[in-house]
């Protein structure tokens, strides 16, 4: 593995919510090109986890490296996409069309005045043709159902062209044929496009079928490895039963 490839790099991390020591020890590299989820009981701390990559709760204890830089330090946040977990559940009604959604996250980048430009909406048609969804350009946003809001916002968080996108809880609340094109579109950003993708999901019959590495929390991480490798190991079995039933084949 270069230096070059990583593009993440999360050293001993420790973490708490005042009395509630959340992150243990944690220690994980995301590398150009991976196709991670994030695994693990409620309660688990991967949400939080996210959040400190993603700069959105401090670094307590241990270190956060961002494509090379501490992310106090790092600007390029337009190498990174983010999907939140609550826009899936925030039923969107406001009057916007989807277009305006989508460039939504290209004013992140620019400076006053925040004026679209033509190169701006090409960029825009673009990240909806990635998700496949330039038909319902005009569209509102609020009009479309919650499988189609999710593509607009995967198009939202990658019209900046990141490297890197990473999800939290994409699928919550979707059905088993949406959650499966879903995937899909996930794997062609990712293959396609070279994007790296990290997810936090509930979902382990994902892994079966689309990530290509895995990391298991329960406040340690208590796994990282390939698929392969996670199907076979006793101690992800182990914190798993009850919750889930592993099925670790490939179609
Ligand atoms: P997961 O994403 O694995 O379900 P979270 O990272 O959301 O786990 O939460 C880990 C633990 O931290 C849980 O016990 C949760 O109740 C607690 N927690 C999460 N957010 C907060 C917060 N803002 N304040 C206090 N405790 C929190």
């Amino acid at each position: 593995m270069t230096t070059d490839s990583v593009q993440v790099r999360v050293e001993k991390v420790d973490f708490s919510y005042e009395a509630t020591h959340v992150l243990i020890e944690v220690d994980l590299t995301i590398t150009r090109g991976d196709f991670l989820a994030i695994i693990g009981p409620n309660g688990s701390g991967k949400s939080t986890l996210l959040k400190i990559i993603l700069g959105l709760l401090p670094v307590q204890q241990g270190n956060v490296i961002l494509f090379g830089q501490e992310p106090a330090h790092f600007s390029q946040w337009s190498k990174i996409g983010y999907v939140p977990q609550t826009i899936a559940h925030s039923g969107v009604l406001f009057p916007a069309s989807v277009e305006e959604v989508v460039a939504m996250g290209l004013l992140s980048k620019k400076k006053f005045p925040k004026i679209l430009r033509h190169r701006d909406k090409e960029s825009v048609e673009k990240a909806l043709e990635r998700v496949n969804m330039n038909d319902f350009r005009r569209r509102r946003i609020g009009e479309l159902s919650g499988g189609q809001q999710q593509r607009i916002f995967i198009a939202r968080a990658i019209v900046n062209e990141p490297e890197i996108l990473f999800l939290d809880e994409p699928t919550a609340g979707v059905d088993a044929e949406t959650q499966q094109r879903f995937y899909e579109m996930l794997d062609m950003l990712n293959k396609d496009h070279d994007i790296t993708i990290v997810m936090v999901t509930h979902d382990v019959g994902i892994v079966t079928k689309h990530v290509n590495k895995v990391a298991c929390l329960n406040q340690r991480l208590v796994f990282h490895g390939t698929h392969d490798e996670f199907c076979s190991s006793s101690v992800v079995q182990d914190i798993l039963k009850g919750e889930h039933h592993l099925v670790c084949h490939r179609h």
